[in-house]
């Protein structure tokens, strides 16, 4: 019986998709281990600010090379079940989701030698199987092995409008077209990089969900799942379902 048998997801796509929620929301289903990959770029960014290497203009490259080697970067499960991100042994999970730090990490993610070694990390994690990572390489670069392959895509009118919504509800004051413009550079960025631009995998399976709810995206994977890995699949989902519901 290989009811054990675990495999990796990867969940790539544009800035705003929602990534991050559909692939917690698997990892939960079949009580994997999420990695929010995106996290480690911040938490690198976060110890270069810290440490003076990166100002409005440029990156001290060398610096960050030489030490690169003393950022460990981990992840610990808080007793609400969320996910935290720890840098050196410090809860920086707040700290890192800063606007400063967002274009910091967008900075260093272009930067060869960084990626080289959190891929390195990345595919550490996944060594085991087992594992819903969440980026913009992952199914391309980090787990090009991985048994399943999202790639999430949605209008950019309908990703500036999830994140103006958000942004607002949480009162900043801002222009529904300034916050589309961002996203629009951002995807120009991601996708035009000389370091793993984002792309879609060959063997990704797109899904646009400029009209779906969370829960119907959930559902449209998890029957994916089933399609494609039958009974291992069905007894993963059976499990989960016991344990969250
Ligand atoms: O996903 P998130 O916005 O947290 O990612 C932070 C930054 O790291 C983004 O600018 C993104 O371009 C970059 N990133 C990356 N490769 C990944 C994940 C994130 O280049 N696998």
């Amino acid at each position: 019986m290989n009811r054990m048998k675990k495999i990796n997801i990867a969940v790539d796509g544009f800035s705003s998709c929602g990534k991050s929620t559909i692939a917690k929301g698997l990892a939960k289903k079949l009580d994997y281990t999420y990695i929010d990959s995106g996290a480690m770029y911040r938490a690198v960014a976060l110890h270069a600010i810290r440490n003076g290497w990166i100002t409005e203009t440029e990156i001290d490259e060398m610096s960050l090379q030489q030490g690169i080697s003393d950022i460990k970067i981990a992840f610990k499960t808080n007793n609400l079940r969320h996910q935290e991100t720890y840098l050196n042994g410090e809860n920086v999970e707040k700290k890192i989701r800063t606007l400063e730090v967002a274009n910091g990490a967008s900075r260093v993610s272009a930067i060869g030698f960084v990626r080289k070694e959190l891929v390195r990390q990345q595919q550490e994690m996944g060594r085991k199987k087992g594992v819903v990572m969440d980026g913009r390489d992952i199914g391309t670069v980090v787990f090009p092995d991985a048994e399943l392959k999202i790639f999430l895509t949605a209008l950019p009118e309908v990703r500036a409008k999830r994140r103006f919504d958000e942004m607002t509800a949480k009162g900043e004051n801002l222009l529904f077209e300034e916050v589309l413009a961002n996203v629009k550079e951002r995807d120009e960025r991601d996708t035009t990089r000389a370091e793993s631009p984002l792309y879609k995998a060959d063997d990704a399976i797109e899904l646009d969900n400029s009209e779906f709810t969370v829960e119907e995206q959930l559902q449209f994977v998890v029957d994916l799942l089933i399609r494609l890995f039958g009974d291992l699949t069905n007894n993963q989902i059976n499990e989960s379902t016991t344990i969250y519901d």
